[in-house]
């Protein structure tokens, strides 16, 4: 799936990137990412369709969070990665964002 190269989220300007081979700063494999420092977002290039989409929304609702200062907030992380997956998963519900298997 082509993803936009930027997104502008609650006025600011979010760069997205494919990655082959997403590592975090522990070199943990990892799906997606959100630099906070340089707002981009970073996702695993070789995610499927489905998971490339949800990947960058789960992102988007961490960009969301930075921008309106609920990071601040005593919003803990592990709260924090929960609202993320189940926005995501609720967007994609709500628009049919799902692609469907190929049969074989
Ligand atoms: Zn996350």
């Amino acid at each position: 799936v082509r993803l936009p190269k930027t997104l502008t989220i609650f006025g600011a300007e979010v760069l997205i990137i494919k990655v082959k081979d997403l590592t975090d700063e522990q070199e943990n494999k990892v799906d997606g990412l959100f630099l906070i420092e340089c707002n981009i977002i970073k996702i695993e290039a070789d995610l499927s369709d489905e998971d490339t989409i949800h990947t960058l929304l789960h992102e988007l609702f961490h960009a969301m969070i930075v921008r309106n200062s609920i990071n601040q907030t005593t919003l803990s992380h592990d709260v924090e990665e929960i609202l993320a997956d189940t926005n995501a998963t609720m967007i994609t519900e709500l628009f049919n964002l799902r692609f469907k298997r190929k049969k074989s």
